[in-house]
Order: C-alpha cells, then sequence, then structure tokens
C-alpha cells in the first residue's frame, strides 16, 4: 500500500511528515518548488553579473572602457545630479585661472551700485564690534542687534563688561543662540583685553586671535571694520559666492581667502568683503539665487546660473 502511494500517478504522495496530501495539493506543491527552484537560479545569475561588474569598475581598463561608454551621445552619459542651493562647485569653470580684467569689472559694478558698503552689525567702537561679531556665530545680525542694545548702553568697554559678569551677560544675551557659552567667551576675553592689552583690541590678527571666542574669520572682520585693513573674512557667503562666480574657488575659507587676496585689485579691497557678503545675502543667494537681478550675471560661470 506505501509503495502504490509512492510509485502510483502523482495521486497521492507521502512527505517527510508521514500526512497524505491530495492530488491537487501535491501538485501545487511540485509547482511551486519548481517556481522558487526558478527564482533561485535566476537570482544567482543577477547577482554573479553584479559582482562582475562590480569588479569590472574597479580594473583600470574597465573603468577605460566605462569612460569611453559615457562619452558624450552615447546611452550611459548620466550627468551628475545636481543638488539645488548646494554651494559652488566649479565645475569646470573653477579650473581656470581667474581673469584679472573680469575680476576687475565686477568690483568695479559693486562699486558703482554701492561705493560706501556698510555691515549690517551695530556697534559704537572696537570693542563692541568685537563683541557683537562674537555673538554673531550662527545667529542673524537682526538678533545680535536686538540684544547688544541695552548691553552696549551699558557695558561698552572691556572694563565694563568684565565687571557686569558672566551671569549678567548671559541674561542680556539669551535671545541669542549659543548664548551661555558666548557669555563665557565675552566675558573671559574682556578681562584678557584689560589684562594683557591695556583694555584696548588689538590690531593684529595673531593677538586678536589668542582672545577666547575669536578665530580668523572675526579677526578679520574686526581689522577690515574697526581699522580699514584690506582683509576679508570669508563667511558661508563669500565662500558660496566665490566659488560660483567663480572669483577664487577652494574648498576651505581660508584657500578661498588666500585667492581672494590675491586676485582682487588693492583699490577694491577695503571693501570686498562687504560687496561680496551682500551680494551673496541678497542676491547670489544659497538656494535660489536671484540672476535676474544680479549685476554681474554676464560675468557669472555658474553652470546653474538662470540669467
Ligand atoms: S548670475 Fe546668479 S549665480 Fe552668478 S553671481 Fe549672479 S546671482 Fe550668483
Amino acid at each position: 500500500m506505501g509503495a502504490d502511494l509512492l510509485s502510483g500517478p502523482a495521486a497521492f504522495v507521502l512527505p517527510k511528515g508521514g500526512r497524505t496530501l491530495s492530488p491537487r495539493r501535491a501538485r501545487l506543491r511540485r509547482e511551486t518548488r519548481s517556481t522558487l527552484a526558478l527564482l533561485s537560479v535566476a537570482g544567482g545569475f543577477y547577482n554573479a553579473r553584479m559582482r562582475k561588474r562590480n569588479t569590472a569598475t574597479k580594473n583600470p581598463a574597465a573603468q577605460i572602457l566605462d569612460g569611453a561608454a559615457s562619452a558624450p551621445g552615447t546611452k550611459l552619459n548620466t550627468p551628475p545630479k545636481k543638488i539645488p542651493g548646494r554651494a559652488a562647485k566649479p565645475q569646470g569653470a573653477g579650473h581656470m585661472p581667474p581673469d584679472p580684467a573680469r575680476v576687475a569689472e565686477i568690483f568695479r559694478r559693486f562699486e558703482g551700485a554701492n561705493p560706501h558698503p556698510k555691515g549690517e552689525l551695530d556697534y559704537v567702537n572696537a570693542f563692541t564690534l568685537l563683541v557683537a561679531v562674537v555673538l554673531s556665530a550662527q545667529a542673524t545680525d537682526l538678533g545680535v542687534n536686538k540684544a547688544t542694545r541695552a548691553l552696549f548702553a551699558v557695558a561698552g568697554s572691556p572694563a565694563k563688561m568684565a565687571a557686569l559678569g558672566e551671569e549678567k551677560l548671559q541674561n542680556m544675551i539669551k535671545t541669542i543662540g549659543l548664548y551661555r557659552t558666548k557669555a563665557k567667551n565675552v566675558n573671559a576675553l574682556s578681562q584678557r583685553l584689560v589684562e594683557d592689552f591695556g583694555g584696548e583690541v588689538p590690531h593684529s590678527r595673531e593677538a586678536l586671535e589668542t582672545l577666547p571666542g575669536v578665530g580668523r574669520k572675526t579677526a578679520n572682520v574686526v581689522l577690515n571694520i574697526a581699522f580699514g585693513l584690506p582683509t576679508i573674512a570669508v563667511d558661508t557667503h563669500i565662500f558660496r559666492v566665490s566659488n560660483r562666480i567663480p572669483l577664487a574657488a577652494g574648498k576651505t575659507p581660508l584657500a578661498v581667502e588666500c585667492g581672494l587676496e590675491k586676485i582682487i585689485p588693492g583699490a577694491f579691497k577695503p571693501h570686498a568683503h562687504h560687496w561680496l557678503i551682500l551680494h551673496g545675502r541678497y542676491i547670489c543667494k544659497a538656494r535660489r539665487p536671484e540672476c535676474e537681478r544680479c549685476l554681474i550675471s554676464d560675468l557669472c560661470r555658474w553652470p546653474d546660473k538662470t540669467a
């Protein structure tokens, strides 16, 4: 009986568990197993192809072939995906040497439109400018100005700021982001100015950078605005604008600063910092640059410009 069941015309089967299956269920089970086997073979074939392809792209010879396949006009030539708002990949134009005539014309136009550009932070002297710049890190100028109006009225010098104390200072600037750290730094730098610099803001970048909370960018702003030196403080706006146009392409703020130092004609340097910041803040904005309103659109080589 058992042998008949096993060898009959697929009428019944005895699976491992010893259960008896109807012909219909037995057929369904056989079909399911066949389908799974086919899928498994196809999956293995696909994985093997992908492994081969991945290996090939690491192989220099295969890379040459890939390059040929992605030449203009071929099907595989997919352009890199553009990320809106991402600053400034020079994309070819950035690797060209800056053209002095074009750079000079850009600054001539900035000057023509705004001969005496001003920063937007409120201050009453070099010390309050220094404090305002320290407080403006990752905060808006408007927000800083709101808080400093009352602060500078009572603590407009290093001695008065140090005397105010960290706790009172915190209370006066608590509407500004990171206010605890900033209050600590402003209090400490005020004490340092009193103790080591006779209550004055030093005129050198090296000395400024020894103060708590003061980096190269802050030092450059103070040197430029308070003391009229032709320094360029590369913030996020200048970094983006300089890479886009491009004026000086670079991967770090320092590289951009050094590049700008080299290419901006001396006559324009004192105001270059403000022109570039204002251009980046109001026209060449990160996400939606207003190229149609841009007064240097014909001189800009950014491939994504819209005018
Ligand atoms: S044309 Fe557009 S991208 Fe170029 S500088 Fe002007 S606003 Fe910026």
